[in-house]
């Protein structure tokens, strides 16, 4: 047996004792998560500084934070999420108890990437465990440093045959990708996604995509520019571009392109000084690898700020590309880095048209004080999440859903919607073996007067609240016992 197989029978025999289930283990686990980003902030911080060059604020600012913040919610609602959801039921149902129950899938495969690594790999692991499943985790192999510390730190909190971590690259992850999981949640690029849904077809897994894709960026040329242009800086250069959702491109008439210029360079000198490279709080390219996937993207478009780099430290400064063609290599693909195109185009329309020609995004902006462009761009385009007048602060939103929709994922997460899509949401209904009379409609024979009864009985929803509906009941009942001794039987 592979160390992955192993993994996977360890997590399936602990789910199986049923002990995942229980609320007061999964609250246990959680707390213990909790503490883990406690006690453990700067070894994580550390590793995190290594893979990225993020600064130990930037860390906390941007990964555990939000993480511990998903913990508290959950440990918080846990009861009220797991506890049966009652629903609206028609009148044949009436005297019914008809509810959803959520219970745990099984074992559950998450797969992180390495941008935001312990954000992307272990807010899902909350919702597994918060639901009550078992979990197999495998961190990016790219954040070398951010794998190893998870997979010393995780068994020393939380159950370690329920959660275990399985560490390697892509061979490690197809080995998993063989076994037999209950629900996988993948987090990285589209076209290993499309690799992810083939193996998990094999067993009929259901799966969660979170992709990335190019998020577009409209600004309205009625809009505070500068305003506009600080909060988009800040969107794309925070870990040097790459993050999922970081506004990939700028969409705007040719006569305000260079205002955003001076503004998005004003806001990189004011967050980075003069040179980024030596400030604390830029980032770096993660590998060799994807610093030349970057440069060769600079190739044939016009540098309007930025440019410089370091092969050798994986340095791209924060660069401002103008009048960038459809065509140019920049927007063939997710840039995923520091560079930030500008595309002019003649007005809302066309922005919509050209936003509606490729692949629905994972994340669009739009900047505006026009209210009717921002509800224009809502009403005819579609995305993941839509953002008007700022980048990002969607994510760190637990009540919305975050996800893709098309090609940039399937499925969402956070708070709630995590606990959900990592739950199967039962439909139950419970019913006393009394009142057979009412029943006799869709019994045969079938007639037309007990279809006419059925039609009535079947289309009617009611929700009269507690007591009307008690009310309600002891008077249909009535009726139609008297009904159905009378007319129908
Ligand atoms: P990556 O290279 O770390 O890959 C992600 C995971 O897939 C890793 O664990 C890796 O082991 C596995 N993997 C890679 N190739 C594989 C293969 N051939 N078969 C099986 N498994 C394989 O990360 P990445 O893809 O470079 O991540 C960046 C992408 O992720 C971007 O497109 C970004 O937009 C997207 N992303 C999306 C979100 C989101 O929440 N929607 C968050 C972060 C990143």
């Amino acid at each position: 047996m592979s160390q992955e197989q192993q993994a996977v029978a360890r997590a399936r025999k602990a789910f199986e004792t049923g002990r995942s289930k229980c609320l007061e283990h999964r609250i246990r686990q959680l707390k213990n998560l909790q503490r883990l980003f406690i006690e453990r902030q700067s070894v994580i911080s550390d590793a995190v500084k290594k893979d990225l060059n993020k600064s130990e604020v930037g860390t906390q600012l941007y990964e555990t934070l939000g993480l511990e913040g998903e913990i508290s919610l959950a440990i918080k609602k846990l009861k009220e999420w797991a506890a049966p959801r009652p629903v609206e039921k028609n009148l044949m149902t009436i005297s019914d108890t008809v509810y959803i129950k959520p219970e745990p899938l099984g074992v559950v495969l998450i797969i992180g990437a390495w941008n935001y690594p312990w954000a992307v790999t272990i807010q899902p692991l909350i919702g597994a465990i918060a639901a009550g499943n078992a979990a197999v985790v495998k961190p990016s192999e790219v954040c070398v440093h951010t794998s190893k510390v998870m997979e010393d730190l995780l068994p020393l909190y939380i159950d370690k045959e329920l959660y275990p971590v399985v560490t390697g690259g892509v061979s490690e992850t197809q080995e998993l990708l063989r076994q037999r999981f209950d629900h996988i949640f993948y987090t990285g690029n589209s076209m290993v996604g499309k690799l992810i849904m083939e193996a998990a077809a094999k067993h009929l897994t259901p799966v969660t995509l979170e992709l990335g894709g190019k998020s577009p960026c409209y600004i309205d040329k009625d809009c505070d520019i500068s305003i506009a242009c600080r909060r988009i800086a800040w969107g794309k250069y925070t870990n040097c571009g790459q993050t999922c959702i970081a506004p990939d491109y700028i969409l705007c008439e040719p006569s305000v392109q260079d205002r955003v210029i001076e503004e998005v360079k004003k806001s990189i000198k004011e967050f980075y000084t003069d040179n980024p490279k030596t400030c604390p709080d830029y980032g770096r390219i993660i590998n060799q690898r994807h610093f030349k996937r970057i440069m060769n993207m600079l190739e044939d478009s016009a540098i309007a700020a930025g440019g410089d780099n370091d092969e050798s430290d994986c340095y791209i400064a924060p660069t401002v590309l103008r009048d960038v063609k459809p065509e140019a290599k920049v927007m063939q693909e997710e840039i995923f880095g520091p560079l930030l195109p500008i595309l002019p185009v003649n007005g809302l329309g066309e922005a919509i048209q050209f936003i509606n020609k490729g692949e629905k995004p994972l994340a669009l902006y739009v900047f505006s004080s026009d209210n009717k462009v921002i509800k224009r761009m809502t009403d005819e385009t579609s995305s993941g999440g839509l953002l008007a007048n700022d980048c990002l602060v969607h994510y760190s939103v637990s009540s919305l859903p975050f996800g893709g929709v098309g090609n940039s994922g399937m499925g969402c997460y956070h708070g709630k919607f995590t606990f959900d899509q990592l739950s199967h949401l039962r439909g139950c209904l419970i019913k006393q073996l009394k009142m057979e009379g009412v029943n006799s409609m869709r019994y045969p024979p079938h007639t037309l007067k007990k279809l006419g009864w059925a039609r009535f009985f079947i289309l009617n929803n009611v929700d009269v609240g507690w007591i009307g509906r008690m009310t309600l009941l002891a008077v249909l009942a009535v009726v139609a016992a008297v009904v159905l001794q009378k007319y129908l039987l």
